[in-house]
């Protein structure tokens, strides 16, 4: 029996952050992803679509919107200390959690055998006012899926090992939960400007938009709720991104 991935302590963390779309990963958490890239922790995003329904300026066919807004996931994953974004080109607006999707984050997740995996949150169907882009839910299923069982064992998806694709286990995973459900709570307030900055690269879906104010909100909603649950290190914190925590234990 070999040890897929016993992790050496001595290396950097290996993470991936697999989403629906571009501008998700800056949005939701791209201030912790540039305080663990200065950290030296070695990150890789994965988008399964390429935003491909993401406007409605009749300039852009779908194939024109895919390639700018790839160049623009790019250009913020740079920003952010980022090297490696990889686009699973499914279609916008379109993405179910059948075996397929399961599938290819399960080869991406073999491919690169990150240490812990960001994703979003596949019961978070409505919040407030707010209704889930659907993409989020099925992005979200479908990643938890490939990181337990299919990444993790050897007789699942078995032409994958015909690929040269041993089986992989995921030690940790960051949930985008909703408010009630996050329990790990990041202190990102020396970020929020690269947040802003990743962000402005993103200017097809920024148009005259500045979300500045509203991630400053939801940063500062953050560190509150932390510090009302009596987190470690909340009374310092003035902006936070906030996930659910699960520590697999491999
Ligand atoms: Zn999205």
């Amino acid at each position: 029996m070999t040890e897929h991935n016993a992790r050496d302590l001595n290396s950097p963390r290996r993470v991936m952050a697999i989403m629906a779309h571009p501008d998700d990963i800056e949005f939701i958490c791209g201030a912790t992803i540039a305080k663990w890239a200065s950290e030296g922790q070695e990150i890789t995003f994965v988008l399964g679509t390429s935003g491909d329904k993401g406007s409605d300026d009749p300039n852009y066919s779908s194939e024109k919107l895919m390639q700018t807004r790839e160049d623009e996931q790019r250009a913020a994953a740079d920003v952010l200390g980022v090297k490696e974004v990889v686009f699973l080109r499914m279609r916008d607006a379109e993405l179910v959690a059948d075996l397929e999707t399961r599938k290819k984050i399960t080869r991406v997740i073999r491919q690169h055998k990150p240490d812990a995996v960001v994703c979003q949150d596949p019961t978070a169907r409505f919040q407030g006012s707010y209704i889930q882009h659907p993409d989020h839910v099925a992005m979200g299923e479908a990643v938890l899926a490939a990181i337990y069982p299919s990444a993790r064992d050897r007789l699942t998806f078995p032409d994958l090992l015909n690929e040269g694709l041993e089986p992989h286990k995921v030690s940790e995973v960051y949930i985008a939960a909703g408010d009630d459900n996050v329990d790990h709570f990041i202190d990102t307030s020396a970020f929020l400007e690269k947040k802003f900055e990743a962000l402005k690269a993103h200017a097809s879906q920024m148009g005259d938009w500045n979300p500045q104010d509203m991630i400053a909100r939801w940063s500062r909603d953050a560190a509150a709720i932390a510090r009302t649950r009596n987190y470690p290190g909340a009374e310092e914190m003035e902006y936070a991104e906030a996930f659910k925590y699960i520590n697999i234990g491999y």
